[in-house]
């Protein structure tokens, strides 16, 4: 019997959800690069209800308990005296979402010391000590493209809604006022300009698809160079560095997982060498920015609007400047949890946890630790060692005005 620990997000303010705006989800056999979805064995939920709230327990209560394990499901996570901390010491399995992540630092893990495995429900393992995980032997895994076209919609967006000053405008409407030369002094066609991403992974390279008809000039960077026949088809022209890249650009977007590599790339520096008036979306990993360089871009004019749904930590303390700041489209961790990528994230978290109880193989595109080292898709994309430093910080929120509060654990 196992012990399985999940961590997820609250409950809507007004309670689990009895109906939804739609009756279905669209059928998507493959992902574009033709990797199969989620293939687990059966699944205990409808497709398109809230899964990743702790009444929504991922689908997992009754496969779990029909095969005598123990499921404890819980949204508070942080801070010593947490209900995760308290439950850490003889789980077995981890469970969390990026959106509202269990750090498992080395501490966490030094206290866990039956821990075999942890599962991101969803992508990007950086809230995991990989280091900590390698040095104990703990299997890390991810549903490995199961929101990456999620995303990638929620980049095209939150660009077209900057550079067309969307926000402010529908702040305008909202505040019963209509005037129009206040919206359109900052507004501007994305139509010819220079749009870059950081990195051309499943995501990067969903954006540059998508951007593609708007008629701009593509650019991108990433360490494996794309394929001659897809550089051809966008027209995208491959860049040696970052700081090669960014000068050229109109637009930025960072496409990259947060490994010790990418941690506060961009920096002050970086950001200075940014055309002024740039635009730069981030869907990547808050940590990926230096927080305080972002804000002070921003009042100085350097960046013309920042977007994004990732912090650090998360959830973001009140005082986080990016709340605060100018000209930004800031929202909660979100463009990966639609009611579409929660379906197939519980589908292949569930096929994670039937592999590894059954000890078959997980599929190597899932994997990004095992064995002692990064493997499958982790040996790709990341590199070893740590990103989960300061997110002690994470305690500090108190939960804002409409905010539920914690529920309690299941
Ligand atoms: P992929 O693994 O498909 O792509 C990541 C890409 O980043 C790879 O092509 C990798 O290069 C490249 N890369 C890694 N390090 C660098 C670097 N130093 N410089 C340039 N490129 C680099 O992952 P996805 O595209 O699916 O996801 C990317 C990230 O997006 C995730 O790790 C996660 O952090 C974030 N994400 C955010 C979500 C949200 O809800 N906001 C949801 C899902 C993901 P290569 O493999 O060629 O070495």
């Amino acid at each position: 019997m196992a012990k399985v620990l999940c961590v997820l997000y609250a409950d809507p303010v007004d309670g689990y959800p009895t109906d939804y705006p739609r009756d279905d989800l669209p059928q998507i056999e493959r992902y574009p690069d033709g990797q199969t979805l989620p293939t687990p064995q059966g699944i205990d939920f409808r497709p398109g209800v809230l899964l990743g709230s702790v009444s929504g327990e991922l689908g997992l209560r009754r496969f779990l308990e029909s095969n005598g394990h123990n499921l404890v499901v819980t949204a508070d996570k942080d801070g010593a005296d947490s209900t995760f901390d308290r439950e850490l010491v003889d789980a077995d399995i981890v469970i969390s979402q990026p959106f509202w992540p269990a750090y498992m630092t080395a501490e966490r893990f030094a206290k866990a010391q039956k821990l075999k495995m942890v599962v991101t429900a969803g992508i990007g393992s950086d809230h995991t000590d990989l280091q900590a995980a390698m040095d104990r032997g703990v299997t890390v895994a991810e549903v490995t493209y199961c929101n990456s076209i999620s995303v990638a919609e929620h980049v095209v967006m939150m660009i077209l809604s900057l550079v067309r000053n969307y926000l402010p405008s529908w702040e305008v409407v909202k505040a019963g006022g209509w005037n129009i030369a206040d919206c359109a002094a900052r507004s501007y066609d994305l139509e010819g300009m220079h749009v870059g991403t950081v990195a051309a992974g499943r995501i990067g390279l969903g954006v540059l698809r998508r951007l593609k008809p708007f008629d701009v000039h593509l650019h991108y960077v990433d360490r494996h160079p794309l394929p001659a026949e897809t550089e051809r088809e966008l027209g995208v022209i491959r860049h040696t560095s970052v700081e090669e890249m960014l000068p050229l650009c109109d637009v930025v977007t960072i496409n990259c997982p947060l490994h010790p590599e990418t941690e506060h790339l961009f920096d002050a520096e970086l950001i200075a060498r940014m055309k002024r008036g740039a635009y730069l979306v981030n869907t990547a990993r808050g940590k990926i920015c230096d927080r305080d360089a972002v804000a002070a871009a921003l009042e100085s004019g350097q960046l013309a609007g920042y977007a994004g749904d990732v912090w650090f930590p998360q959830p973001a303390p009140q005082d986080h400047p990016w709340r605060t700041m100018p000209h930004h489209g800031m929202t909660p961790h979100i463009s990966g949890t639609s009611l579409s990528a929660q379906a197939r994230y519980a589908a292949g978290v569930r096929e994670i946890l039937e592999c590894f109880f059954d000890g078959r193989p997980i599929r190597d595109e899932y994997l990004i630790v095992e064995g002692g080292r990064l493997a499958g898709t982790g040996a790709h994309s990341y590199s070893e060692g740590d990103a989960t430093g300061g997110s002690e910080e994470a305690a500090r929120f108190q939960g804002g005005p409409n905010v539920a509060r914690p529920p309690l654990a299941r």
